[in-house]
């Protein structure tokens, strides 16, 4: 479902008429979908009702750009305000997520909460205990969704802000327009230029914004640390805690380094794995008709989209998560 139905047209039809309290929740680890979702519906709301973002954990630094992005609550630095909100919240929005972990530690205080609560996302498999679903694996991006949200109630919506933070979701999910791209998306894109969005700004935000250090560190992961197994059609690459601490390593560094492997012509598949303080972090790419997801989940708690998925498991030694995600990967040589 790509639009919301009657039902949900109704319930904010009911809603709009007095002033509500809605908390928008990106998922755990936010990208840009993530904040470019929930601040669009920050902006559309905040005219008319008290709307709160509250984050699970802290984003990137090079997010910091989108207005509104200094007003987000991160619920490590102020679990209290975060809780209060949530409880007295009339309304929950959920969003670029389907299921309850992926809402990290505000995940007990939503389960908790009796507000009505709305999912906005386009993952496979929901599971989110929800009241009204907005759900769509076809679309490229929670934010395109959000956009069909709120230009069914507003069709001649003309808010720069809020086409921007649109926009980034767009551009961030799909790569800058290399995968999951519908021609509903480019209709959408078409609709946020009229409104005068600046692509190459959003663009220079957040792709071309590194440090030095991560510059350097890309080098040292594609010079020393790629392996390619499975005959040469999967490429691992990891990186130590020692690692990252010489790199100055700091949140969103490794954002997209996981891609740079599949620019080799032979390459059909990719995985990053990433060791941090409590946990080990994997991020799964693949290319075309090759499924990486299932991967995800059947062996390192994860999941996700067909070419873009995500796993993690408990901290324990490096060297044999390295040798066993190798074994992992070639048990499925075939289908690479
Ligand atoms: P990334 O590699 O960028 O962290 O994640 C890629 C995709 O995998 C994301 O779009 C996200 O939906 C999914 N993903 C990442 N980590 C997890 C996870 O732990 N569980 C699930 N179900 N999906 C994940
Ligand atoms: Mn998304």
């Amino acid at each position: 479902m790509k639009y919301p139905n009657k039902e949900i047209i109704n319930y904010f039809n009911t809603f709009n008429a007095k002033k509500q309290k809605i908390a928008l929740i990106p998922h755990i680890n936010p990208d840009g979908d993530a904040i470019g979702s929930t601040l669009a519906l920050y902006h559309y709301f905040k005219a008319q009702h008290q709307v709160q973002v509250i984050s699970p954990s802290d984003f990137p630094p090079f997010l910091c750009f989108v207005e509104g992005a200094d007003r987000i609550v991160n619920a490590e630095n102020d679990i209290q305000q975060a809780e209060a909100f949530i409880s007295e919240a009339d309304l929950i929005i959920i969003c670029d997520h389907n299921a309850a972990n992926r809402s990290g530690i505000l995940e007990p205080f939503i389960a908790k909460s009796t507000a009505k609560k709305l999912m906005i996302d386009h993952h496979p498999n929901p599971s989110y205990p929800v009241d009204y679903m907005i759900s769509d694996i076809k679309v490229c991006s929670t934010s395109e969704l959000v956009y069909n949200f709120i230009s069914t109630f507003h069709p001649d919506l003309n808010n720069l802000t809020i086409a921007s933070c649109i926009y980034l979701g767009i551009m961030t999910d799909t790569g800058n327009f290399m995968h999951n791209v519908q021609e509903d998306t480019f209709d959408v894109v078409a609709k946020l230029l009229k409104m005068n969005i600046d692509t190459a700004y959003i663009y220079n935000k957040v792709f071309n914004n590194y440090s030095e250090q991560r510059m350097r560190l890309m080098g040292y992961l594609l010079k020393d640390k790629m392996q390619l197994v499975a005959n040469g059609k999967v490429a691992v690459l990891s990186l130590r805690k020692e690692e990252l601490n010489e790199y100055a390593y700091v949140k969103g560094d490794t954002e997209g380094f996981v891609n740079l492997p599949l620019a080799i012509g032979q390459v059909t598949a990719s995985v990053l794995v990433m060791e941090h303080k409590e946990e080990i972090k994997f991020s799964f790419r693949s290319k075309g008709d090759i499924a990486i997801n299932d991967i995800a989940q059947k062996h390192f708690n994860g999941g996700g989209h067909k070419n873009a998925a995500g796993g993690r498991l408990e901290h324990r030694n490096m060297q044999e998560v390295e040798k066993e995600l190798i074994q992992i990967m070639e048990q499925y040589e075939s289908r690479f």
